[in-house]
């Protein structure tokens, strides 16, 4: 099959990969509030466990550069950027008005450092799109990044910034063609309406379909335009185990693949889909889950990894770590190496947790029926677009050099700039109409969901 691979550094078909993880030491202290289900600690278990497994040494271990104002205004509003750098948890309370316009408050709180967190997990997304098309590595990690709801000038479903749609941006400089695949058991909205009009970045996300939370995705929306056709949705019920998922996760990517033939692939590897998430309602084993990243990672084309939802952190630590080994080609031992978190993991201390006996609500038939669909509309694109490439957009910049060996990401040359609607203009008029403003998605007669409330959605009891 071709899949237009066959582009990474390390050659087309290297066992090995060269893997950038990129990872704040800072990122596990930032704290939503009690009872808030999203906790970035579970990126300091995830790195613990990798530490343990003595992975680290295996790949190239980057601090990531924060992203500034400029990065994150070249998909979110200048207004939104400002607020989200002002807002502090003593002052929210004479700004009523504006945490109202922006959705921040409730599911997305103000909380102490709200703004570097942004920096942190976006600047990390960014700076692995770089050293992707700097051909650096062939597969770059960020499992604090994926927080695929953020709207331009709106947070959504815990998620502020979104780095997903900014790393998007930064390949499409080196690339005519970028693919998202979203895996979180959440639609990822944010991301398809970004690009819901082009047909230079093609959406593919599998997910929770009906009364849950954002409640778009519906397997009609294709897409608009000159995008039609390049949004895909996979819309499950509760219950799906390893087996029914990958009857349609392989088939549809590898359609993908063969007609798209992107030049880089982001999958977002949200392990809300997990069996025994907090807030999940799949039935996935971890190496269910990381079986996506194993096909994905098959095509030999630069891959973006990054995490996403996640509720029960120690099955998300789990899953990470997992596929970080997988990732490299590295088959990790089921027996947990002792580390400082390790009583997170009692009674069996195992890699690997096995899932429930939940019922499986996704009939064959309903499956057959959504695979073929899905196939149909993948048909409609048997050619891939050819898409008039120009002058190459200059990488985006950093203040300051840095070392690659002094652990942090070479991601700006002094001398280039990231906006893309500067003097050089490098795909007139294209980037901004399409990329800054997205059109409204409910133009192909899509209706406009009432979002259900992420945190009070459980279909389903974590697991003992
Ligand atoms: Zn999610």
């Amino acid at each position: 099959m071709d899949t237009g691979g066959n582009s990474l550094p390390s050659g087309a078909d290297g066992v090995k990969r060269k893997v950038s993880y990129f990872y704040d030491p800072e990122v596990g202290n930032y704290y939503y509030g009690q009872g808030h289900p999203m906790k970035p600690h579970r990126m300091r278990m995830t790195h613990a466990l990798l530490a343990h497994y003595g992975l680290l040494q295996h790949m190239h271990v980057l601090k990531p550069n924060p992203a500034r104002d400029k990065d994150l205004c070249r998909f979110h509003a200048d207004d939104y950027i400002s607020f989200l750098r002002s807002i502090t948890p003593e002052t929210q309370q004479e700004q009523l008005r504006q945490l109202k316009r922006f959705n921040v408050g409730e599911d997305c709180p103000v909380f102490d450092g709200l703004y570097s967190f942004c920096q942190t997990y976006a600047g990390g997304s960014v700076g692995g799109a770089v050293k992707l098309n700097h051909g650096h590595c062939d597969i770059a990690v960020n499992w604090a990044g994926g927080l695929h709801h953020a709207k331009k000038c709106e947070a959504s479903g815990f998620c502020y910034v979104n780095d997903i749609v900014l790393a998007i941006l930064e390949l499409l400089k080196v690339h005519e063609r970028v693919l998202y695949v979203d895996i979180d058991i959440h639609h990822g909205d944010g991301v398809e309406e970004a690009f819901y009009t082009t047909d230079r970045v093609m959406t593919v996300s599998f997910h929770k379909f009906g009364d849950y939370f954002p409640g778009t995705g519906d397997v009609r929306d294709i897409g608009y335009g000159k995008g039609k056709y390049y949004s895909l949705n996979v819309p499950l019920d509760d219950g799906i185990d390893d087996e029914s998922y990958q009857s349609l996760f392989k088939p549809i990517m590898g359609k993908v693949m063969e007609v798209f033939k992107p030049g880089a692939v982001v999958l977002q590897c949200g392990a809300d889909s997990l069996s025994g998430d907090r807030l999940g309602c799949f039935n996935l084993s971890i190496k269910g889950h990381a079986e996506c990243v194993k096909f994905m990672r098959s095509f030999n084309v630069p891959l973006l990894l990054l995490g996403g939802g996640g509720y029960t952190i120690r099955n998300v630590a789990r899953c990470w770590c997992y596929e970080t080994g997988v990732a490299l080609g590295i088959e990790l031992d089921d027996k947990m190496p002792q580390h400082e978190y390790y009583e997170y993991f009692g009674p069996d201390y195992t890699l690997h947790v096995a899932p429930s006996n939940m019922e499986n609500k996704n009939s064959r038939h309903l499956l057959e029926e959504i695979r073929s669909k899905l196939l149909e509309n993948l048909s409609s694109l048997q050619h891939a677009p050819s898409v008039p490439f120009q002058e190459r957009p200059p990488d985006s910049e950093m203040p300051e050099m840095q070392e690659d060996r002094d652990g942090e990401d070479e991601r700006y040359d002094p001398d280039s700039d990231m906006d893309l609607d500067d003097e050089r203009k490098p795909l007139p008029g294209r980037v901004k109409s399409e990329f800054s403003e997205p059109e409204p998605k409910d133009m192909d007669g899509v209706k406009e969901d009432e979002p259900n409330r992420e945190v009070d959605l459980k279909c389903s009891e974590p697991l003992a």
